[in-house]
């Protein structure tokens, strides 16, 4: 993805500062951002889930002194550490309860743990909330009052906030868009959650890879047939290189993700009615320089005009996030700074 960052100079950068850490299951972004979002230095560790929670914190503790030093920063420049996991978990009580990709992390303080790791306090929140925080803060959403995301990754995320108020729920489990129902039928597809319908089921990478298997089970022609007769993994980004060739039923699946989404947004949107509803993750299809890219998104609008309240459908913009696989941790140093804000408000 043409994500290349440029980072900010300690000359040109806002104090106070503030470091985000986001947490996934193969591995740990640490960055440290200055108080406009921009980011000063970043680096990245393996989780390596197996060696355990505490582990896992101490090397936290560890990639949060380097990345502070290579900003050209001291620990005591920094304001707050923002820290976003996958969930489940309790947000209020800052407790892993059972994340699918960190087994063996289950029922772990891990809020504490990392405040105690590395001696400053720690805000804690969901990893796809804390990348909407981030492109709300920093940027799609940056223009944006309100705002709902939706990311398109192995699972699907959201994340919605409106003026500066991040919807978390009364148990941690707001904004959680992957798990909006797209189709009521007894035999909808399985969620990785165990319930039907939902739209990850239908538009994360995993269900776009199964819709193509069994496409091509059922016998459609595709130029992926011989990628993956030579040994190659089916992917969403082969079917994506597909598409860009040509391949007719890797467009045709790339356009129905298209319309699942679009049906879950409109959904969003109602409920919401947001100023801006943006879409980012992994699977976006090249975003804007790609034709696959623009394609995919116009067929999420057309889908939406289709279905949601003309008021809705005319003022609402759709469009995709702009910070790419850096949004989780600008996010979470932005929901650090928010918390910060309000302490040194009173
Ligand atoms: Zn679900």
């Amino acid at each position: 993805m043409a994500h290349n960052r440029q980072f900010l100079s300690l000359a040109q950068a806002r104090a106070p500062f503030f470091v985000g850490v986001d947490v996934g299951g193969t591995n740990i972004k640490v960055g440290v951002v200055d108080d406009d979002g921009s980011p000063l230095s970043w680096l990245s560790i393996a989780t390596e889930v197996e060696r355990g929670p505490d582990d896992g914190v101490k090397r936290m503790a560890g990639a949060i002194e380097r990345a502070v030093q290579d900003a050209g920063l001291a620990k005591k420049d920094i304001a707050r550490v923002g820290l976003g996991t996958p969930g489940t978990m309790d947000v209020a009580q800052g407790i892993l309860l059972t994340p699918g990709n960190l087994p063996g992390w289950w029922n772990f303080p891990i809020k504490q743990a990392l405040a105690d790791a590395c001696g400053l306090p720690v805000t804690f929140a969901n990893d796809a909330r804390s990348a909407a925080y981030g492109e709300f803060w920093a940027g799609s959403g940056r223009v944006l009052h309100s705002m709902v995301l939706f990311t398109l990754g192995t699972g699907v995320g959201g994340g919605i906030i409106i003026g500066d108020l991040l919807v978390t729920g009364e148990h941690s489990a707001g904004s959680e868009l992957g798990h909006l129902i797209i189709d009521h039928n007894d035999d909808a597809r399985m969620c990785s959650c165990g319930q039907r319908g939902h739209i990850e089921a239908y538009a994360s990478a995993s269900a776009v890879v199964k819709r193509t298997e069994e496409a091509l089970e059922a016998g459609r022609a595709s130029s992926l047939k011989k990628r993956i007769d030579s040994g190659e993994e089916l992917t969403g980004l082969m079917i994506d290189e597909e598409a860009e060739r040509g391949d007719e039923l890797a467009m045709e699946i790339i356009l129905e993700t298209a319309r699942y989404l679009g049906i879950g947004i409109t959904s969003a949107m109602h409920a919401v009615d947001p100023n801006g509803v943006v879409i980012g993750g992994a699977m976006t299809f090249g975003e804007h320089e790609s034709k696959i890219g623009r394609a995919f998104l116009e067929r999420v609008k057309q889908e939406v005009r289709e279905r949601a309240l003309p008021t809705l459908a005319d003022l609402t913009t759709i469009d995709f996030a702009k910070l790419g696989g850096d949004a989780g941790f600008i996010g979470a140093a932005g929901l650090a700074r928010r918390d910060y804000m309000q302490e040194t408000k009173g």
